[in-house]
């Protein structure tokens, strides 16, 4: 082992991905170092609805139609924003993001992801145990509702494609609905199960465990920021981060919607977008859900978690860094209460984070082409607390030079050169 590397393997990001990657190298008794200015799971990773889908193969867009997508944008208070003065510069990527809905994109895409998304949540299992916090996925499936019989029409198809690919789903009736969810009211057409799902009852303090976990084993958690990556000349990676240089053997970008910043200047392409989601946190909700509940017609989720009940949801097309607009997480609550009559929002405390984007909503995972040392994964948009735990497994995997058990080609960043 070279010792004149501060680190064998330096990860920039402790978001889940970051997070679960360095739990992953823990138990393969790898030490890491894990740089992340604002500490462990403090974004995207803070706020998400904890909802743990391995069915959610598609797009979200490709839940709605053209049109559709039009009407949602003229209307202020709909699931889908693009900020005034964000489009010309978020056009190319939109147009990708067309074009990966086409037929034949999407089933491939649909494929990729399936492969990917096969143990979910098992492979948390093992992360979990090493943090001592096994009862932060609570895995008694999840359930959509759909108020209008077009959504339910097309959630029933989706479905089908899904059962197709070997995950769970199950139409189920509004009665059927509410013997799983007796706090539903009588306003929808009727749902689907998914019995294969699960959810995180508390995904900002998994990420302190897993930290935790990190440290305890001898890794590093450092409030740095990484500024640039640089190749250096005797081998392995100089790391310029706002208090020093790092010298690592190779080096891992999971820093979600702002990976770029780091992979541009070496070359790569990296057609990220922000695409911000909203939470209200309600303390006393008053009520209580079994599942994570997808109000499928208002693109959100509902999340009973341990400090109350999360709504979370919407997309707004913004500049990351743009301050919020606290209405749109007020709306989640508006629309939830129709369902849930009896929701209250005493206390409520609005969020939100952004999800890092790609255009075919697949991540990005794998070994940088012309650079040895250099890996990524970010990009898991709607799914990143799905995904993270086998994305972790799949890293071990090419960082340890063993053959990943899944094609890692449709997630390989080339795509997009
Ligand atoms: C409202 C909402 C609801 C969601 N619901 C779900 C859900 O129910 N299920 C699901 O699977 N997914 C969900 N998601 C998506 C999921 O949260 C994200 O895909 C996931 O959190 C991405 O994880 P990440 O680690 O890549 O990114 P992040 O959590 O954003 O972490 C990236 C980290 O990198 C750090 N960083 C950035 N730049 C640097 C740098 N230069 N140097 C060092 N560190 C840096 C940041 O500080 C940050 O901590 C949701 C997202 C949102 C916004």
């Amino acid at each position: 082992m070279d010792t004149s590397f501060d680190t064998q393997t330096l990860i920039i990001g402790a978001g889940i991905i970051g997070l679960t990657i360095a739990v992953d190298q823990h138990l393969r008794g790898q030490t890491v170092v894990l740089l992340d200015p604002d500490g462990p799971s403090s974004r995207a990773s803070y706020g998400n609805a904890g909802y743990l889908s391995p069915a959610s193969i598609f797009p979200p867009a490709s839940y709605v139609s053209a049109t559709g997508l039009l009407r949602m944008l003229v209307q202020p208070s709909g699931p889908l924003v693009i900020r005034p003065g964000h489009l010309p510069s978020l056009l190319p990527w939109l147009l990708r993001m067309l074009r990966a809905n086409q037929p034949h994109q999407r089933q491939a895409g649909a494929k990729a992801v399936a492969a990917l998304h096969r143990n979910v949540v098992a492979d948390y299992a093992p992360l979990l145990r090493a943090a001592e916090a096994e009862e932060f996925i609570d895995a008694q499936g999840a359930l959509a509702i759909c108020a209008s019989p077009a959504m339910l029409e097309t959630y029933r198809k989706k479905a089908g494609e899904q059962q197709a690919h070997g995950f769970a789903c199950e139409t189920v009736s509004p009665d059927r609905a509410r013997e799983l969810e007796p706090v539903l009211g009588d306003t929808f057409a009727g749902g689907i199960y998914f019995a294969d799902a699960a959810r995180c009852v508390d995904p900002g303090e998994l990420g302190v465990r897993l930290a935790a976990c990190v440290t305890k084993g001898g890794g590093q958690l450092v409030r740095h920021a990484a500024t640039r990556l640089r190749p250096a000349p005797e081998g392995g990676w100089l790391v310029d981060s706002t208090e020093r240089t790092w010298r690592a053997r190779r080096v891992i970008v999971a820093a979600g919607r702002w990976s770029d910043r780091l992979l541009t200047p070496l070359g790569y392409r990296v057609p990220l977008a922000s695409e911000r989601g909203y939470h209200l946190m309600l303390p006393t909700p008053g009520v209580s859900l079994n599942r994570p509940i997808i109000f499928a017609d208002g693109f959100f989720t509902a999340t009973t978690m341990r400090r109350g009940m999360r709504l979370a949801g919407t997309a707004e097309f913004a500049d990351a860094d743009a301050p919020m607009d606290a209405k749109r997480a007020w709306i989640l609550y508006e629309q939830a209460r129709q369902h849930l009559p009896e929701l209250d929002a005493s206390g409520a405390v609005p969020w939100m984070g952004v999800r890092p984007a790609l255009p075919d909503a697949r991540p990005a995972l794998g070994q940088a082409r012309g650079h040895e040392g250099l890996y990524y994964c970010f990009g898991n948009h709607y799914q990143g607390m799905t995904q993270a735990a086998t994305c972790a497994r799949l890293m071990g995997k090419l960082l340890a030079g063993e053959t990943p058990d899944i094609d890692l080609a449709p997630f390989d960043l080339n795509r997009f050169q």
